[in-house]
């Protein structure tokens, strides 16, 4: 039997990636992710929901759509000022139009049919192609191959990051980088989209509701008998 002085100095287990979905999920259930009426309006949202909140998000798709604006040629051929003026509520609205026209420019050689996008090669071929677009890093890449495409490709924002570094599943002082963060997911889960799909939205729950970025609630969080940061913090 483990005497009081071993259990103190014994290091907690670390959950698994698997035990900590089935955690999450049995708190929060399932989340019926992502917003966006189409394939094409995810990977508009992708680009627009970049350092800015989701409501931000949906102002700017708003009147996208009511200026007649929410299509692959209008992204290519409106001038983009009023492109830029549109998306004024989602923030970095000059960069943004940028970054749509970009996207408008790079769907006309698919003749903007979406579909053919995501059918039409490997999916990390198909990734490397998107992170080459202007403006389109491996997030919204991942956002835009997942949630648009269906295709296995696990998101890493910064709130898996919060949750997996407070949990202790990766070390925040060596700075991980989102390729190796990213890997321990595609390694460790099968390659199910409708799994990838719930587990970042649940990690936005978590991140959001309980795990929080300046006072995370940890005396009401079920991971707390997993977790470093929150024994020291409730004990
Ligand atoms: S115990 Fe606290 S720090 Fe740890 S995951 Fe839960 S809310 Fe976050």
């Amino acid at each position: 039997m483990a005497t009081s002085k071993s259990r103190r100095g014994r290091r907690k287990k670390s959950l698994s990636l698997p035990e900590l979905y089935d955690r999450l999920f049995a708190e929060y259930g399932e989340q019926h992710w992502w917003p966006g009426e189409t394939p094409f309006e995810v990977m508009v949202g992708a680009i627009l929901t970049q350092n800015t909140a989701w409501t931000n998000v949906e102002k700017a798709i708003s009147a996208l759509r009511e200026a007649d604006a929410l299509s692959p040629e209008a992204l290519r051929t409106r001038l983009l000022e009023d492109i830029a003026a549109l998306i004024r509520p989602s923030g970095y609205f000059n960069a943004k139009a940028r970054k749509l026209r970009a996207l408008g420019v790079y769907l006309a050689d698919y003749g903007d049919d979406i579909e053919k996008v995501f059918a039409s090669k490997p999916l990390d071929e198909l990734r490397e192609e998107l992170l080459a677009l202007h403006g389109i890093g491996p997030e919204t890449a991942d956002s835009m191959l997942l949630y648009a495409g269906n295709l296995p490709s696990f998101v890493i924002d910064a709130y898996t990051i919060r949750v997996l570094g407070r949990l202790g599943i990766i070390d925040l002082d060596s700075r991980p980088k989102y390729e190796d963060v990213r890997a321990l997911f595609q390694e460790s889960l099968p390659t199910d989209v409708q799994l990838f799909n719930e587990y970042h939205a649940l990690f936005v729950a978590h991140g959001k509701d309980v795990c929080k970025s300046r006072k995370p609630l940890c005396s009401e969080c079920m991971l707390v008998a997993y977790c470093p940061v929150g024994s020291s913090i409730t004990a």
